[in-house]
């Protein structure tokens, strides 16, 4: 069973694209939680990154890649104004469901001060 992400990132599954570069694609989640609700997802040559555990010293541009594309999307959707929530879920107890670097970026209403 292969990885959903990395065939969307290949075009073999169709998703709606908010923004591409070399290093990462951006991606509306199929289930969003909040108006808006993207995923960041890190195109990852010659290796597989299943989370945050996976990342090494040598990565260091890609964890800079990843976190200009979060502020690239907030201001392409207009959420920078007002604020906006990041997510990584991590593992079992984190909740991950897709083994594939990747980070929520969510806003467009009052998410609130919890954190769960
Ligand atoms: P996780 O639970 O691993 O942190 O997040 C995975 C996310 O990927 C979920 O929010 C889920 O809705 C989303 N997702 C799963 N499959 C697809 C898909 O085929 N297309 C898109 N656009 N999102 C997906
Ligand atoms: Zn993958």
């Amino acid at each position: 069973m292969g990885c959903i992400f990395c065939k969307i990132i290949e075009g073999a599954i169709p998703s709606e694209k908010v923004l591409e570069n070399e290093h990462v694609i951006v991606i509306k989640d199929i289930n969003p939680v909040a108006p808006v609700h993207v995923l960041v997802i890190p195109k990852i040559k010659g290796r597989h990154i299943k989370y945050v555990l996976d990342l090494e010293e040598g990565d260091e541009q890609l964890v800079m890649e990843i976190h200009k594309a979060i502020k690239e999307v907030a201001v392409l959707t207009g959420i920078d104004k007002d604020g906006f929530r990041v997510i990584n879920n991590c593992g079992k107890y984190g909740g991950q469901s897709v083994d594939h670097l990747h980070y929520h970026v969510i806003g467009g209403k009052n998410l609130g001060a919890g954190l769960i």
